[in-house]
């Protein structure tokens, strides 16, 4: 039987059973995958320098020709070098060869040869240490790099790779139709996959690449579009819409804001047809997504139906059982609490409330989305800080019930461009407004000769009965020194904070400590917390009105923003002071527009700019399948192009059902897991 593409890896020359396991490793079982194994870097032996030119103690490419091997010698423990002396026509060099016999012996003496290594020595005698040699006679001068495993070498997978590659230039495939290619100037798929390993150029290289990362951004927001659509063909709990949410808005302590009501009305009208809803709800921290959710719970629960609320940790999930009880139950809405950490016997009660619907609005982590949790009417999911979560968990929270509504919070302001990639299968409301008397934190950026200025206002503050929040990168101490929790606990009792309550939290605490710890800091026993980014997500007490950020630099514009977001949550004026000794430029412009606005979504935007798209893709926190090539290679204007694609292709065949869509389509589905889009 002729190999094709898809033959198991081991049809490959070379490739036995124990290579055969070795690839499979890195999630290679076939050519195709193989191919699809884009490489890291390039080698270029282009850029040889005669032996007298090589940097020392550095990485360089040689042209050398091998005089004479001379025999290998072993040394204590096993070891074998072997040692060859060669030359570039007027200087000569030796080469060293450690531990591997087999690589030694293929050099030829009297053969030339390209090699990559690393060079020492001095002036008057120089070696390369175990060099990666191709022979001079080859025409392929730039070589590709792959991430390997114990047990492949790049020679090896070179090699496979060549085989792969003729095997798929007997029969090209082309995944995108001709037009597309022509109007979006992309090569053909064969030229990127032999152009991505085998380069002749730097510039074909770039055109494969290109080409490639195209089509991951176009199965991307295929993929995610296809979900969007296959949900919208099932049909949801259809919700009376001469139900009022009245009596709820006209109870709360608060009027909503306009962004409010606008997101509660794009809800409810959601929540009135028999297509399910699928919504992100997008808001900066304190914009008062709960109090909408809550709403949205509400009249779901006056049309008799459940609705669960999923947040990613404990704390969360607490604190969103007490603000939910307090504004539903009033209504007889009845809230109950579901996490991982409950007892057995708690846990069966709950199941048992949840499954005779004598629960309306269920609340808590993963744990609501266990297989032993039935429903008994289901009508609305909502899962908060939605980024936490991957889309095969949004998926299977939608398995719940019979395929409900769901609403998605994240208060992870995303520019507009990206959030239609990332969810692109989700309409989006979006609250811009903060409820009025809110006032920006003030925040400043100071260095550490500043620290205990910093800590004289802190104390200022915590007399005025206040609380704080003191954000440390680590738990322990280790030897990067940075600041760690532990150890910056233990000293602030005796310095900058004698005298004051304080207490510890991180990640590593049982959840059980972590509750009781905010709770105690909540209720005003602890004055100032210190802790790690745990407290990024959601946190809210309104009382807490300074943070101090140690070692500011480690974190990105986002996150500190999301952290920043714990203070100026009540009607205290609030200061967040951010530490940093970093003078880089790329920090101290972190630093500058974390000062000078409080704006997420602008902040999202120059996050954005600074990092590039593909930082967002390449940070698992999305959920999104992985990419291999986009996460590098894309630019915001390729992704444009990308998305205007998808729209088009959409337009014209709405579930790529057309044949000239085929090809695409198998390859979304693979890029995906298949049994979302289904
Ligand atoms: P988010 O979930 O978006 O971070 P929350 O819903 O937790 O924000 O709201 C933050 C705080 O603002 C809460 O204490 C909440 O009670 C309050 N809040 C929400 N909406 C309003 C409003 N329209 N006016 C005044 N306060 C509000
Ligand atoms: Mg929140």
């Amino acid at each position: 039987m002729p190999a094709d593409l898809f033959s198991e890896i081991e049809y490959l020359k070379g490739v036995g059973r124990a290579r055969g396991e070795k690839y499979r490793k890195l999630r290679i079982n076939s050519p195709y995958e193989l191919i699809y194994h884009i490489p890291r870097a390039y080698l270029d032996f282009r850029a040889h320098v005669p032996v007298a030119q090589a940097v020392l103690n550095d990485y360089n490419v040689l042209k050398l020709t091998v005089f004479r091997k001379l025999p290998p010698q072993r040394v204590r423990g096993g070891l074998v070098i072997c040692k060859a002396v060669a030359s570039d026509g007027i200087d000569d060099i030796l080469i060293v060869v450690y531990n591997n016999v087999y690589y030694f012996q293929a050099l030829k003496e009297g053969s030339t040869y390209y090699m990559y290594g690393k060079v020492t020595g001095n002036f008057l005698r120089k070696e390369i240490s175990s060099p990666v040699y191709i022979s001079a006679d080859q025409n392929v001068l730039i070589q590709p790099v792959y991430h390997l495993t114990q047990g492949l070498s790049v020679t090896m997978v070179r090699n496979s790779m060549r085989q792969a590659l003729d095997i798929m230039h007997k029969e090209p495939f082309e995944t995108l139709p001709p037009d597309v290619l022509r109007r979006y100037e992309l090569c053909p798929l064969e030229e990127a996959l032999e152009n991505i390993h085998f380069p002749s150029s730097d510039m074909a290289a770039e055109t494969a690449r290109r080409r490639l990362a195209f089509d991951e951004l176009l199965k991307l927001q295929l993929g995610m579009s296809l979900m969007k659509t296959r949900s919208r063909r099932s049909t949801a709990y259809k919700m009376d819409s001469s139900i009022s949410i009245s009596p709820f808005t006209e109870g709360l302590p608060f009027e909503l804001t306009g962004d409010q009501k606008k997101a509660v009305g794009e809800i409810v009208g959601d929540l009135c047809r028999d297509v399910p809803m699928n919504r992100l709800l997008q808001g900066d921290v304190g914009s008062g997504k709960t109090a909408a959710a809550a709403a949205a719970c509400y009249f779901t629960a006056k049309n008799g139906a459940q609705a669960a609320l999923m947040a990613p940790t404990e704390i969360l999930a607490v604190q969103h059982y007490n603000t939910l009880s307090g504004f539903l139950e009033p209504f007889g809405v009845k809230v109950c609490l579901l996490t991982g950490s409950m007892t057995a016997k708690k846990k069966a009660a709950l199941r048992e409330e949840i499954a005779s619907g004598e629960a309306d609005v269920i609340v808590g982590t993963h744990a609501i989305i266990q297989k032993d949790v039935e429903y008994k009417d289901l009508a609305l999911v909502i899962t908060d800080e939605q980024h936490r979560f991957g889309v095969a968990q949004r998926a299977a929270l939608a398995e719940k019930g019979d395929s409900p509504h769901k609403l998605v919070m994240s208060a992870t302001p995303i520019p507009r461009t990206l959030a239609l990639i990332i969810y692109g299968d989700l309409d989006i409301s979006a609250i811009t407004e903060l409820p009025a008397g809110r006032k920006p934190v003030n925040t400043y950026a100071v260095t550490g000769k500043l620290r205990s200025r910093a800590f004289g206002f802190v104390r200022q503050r915590l007399d005025e009965g206040r609380q704080a929040y003191v954000v440390c990168p680590m738990i322990e101490e280790s030897e990067s020194e940075l600041f760690a929790v532990k150890t910056y606990a233990e000293n602030a009792a005796t310095g900058d904070l004698k005298g004051y309550t304080t207490a510890l939290l991180h990640g590593k605490m049982s959840a059980a400590e972590k509750d009781r710890t905010m709770k105690k800091f909540r209720d005003g026993e602890i004055q100032v917390l210190i802790c790690t980014t745990v407290v990024e997500v959601g946190v809210d007490v309104p009382n807490a009105a300074v943070m101090v950020i140690e070692n500011a630099e480690r974190f990105g514009l986002s996150q500190l923003h999301q952290l920043r977001g714990r203070v100026g949550r009540g009607q205290y004026e609030s200061t967040c002071i951010l530490i940093t000794d970093n003078t880089s430029d790329d920090c101290v412009k972190r630093m500058k527009i974390m000062s000078s606005t409080s704006d997420g979504f602008r902040i999202s935007e120059e996050d954005l700019k600074m990092r590039g798209p593909g930082d967002f893709f390449g940070s698992a926190q999305h959920g999104l399948p992985p990419l291999k090539i986009a996460d590098i290679a894309c630019n915001m204007e390729l992704m444009n192009k990308a998305q205007n694609c998808a729209r088009e292709l959409l337009a014209a065949d709405p579930e790529l059902r057309k044949r000239e869509n085929s090809a695409l389509k198998m390859d979304v589905m693979r890029l995906f897991n298949k049994d979302i889009i289904g």
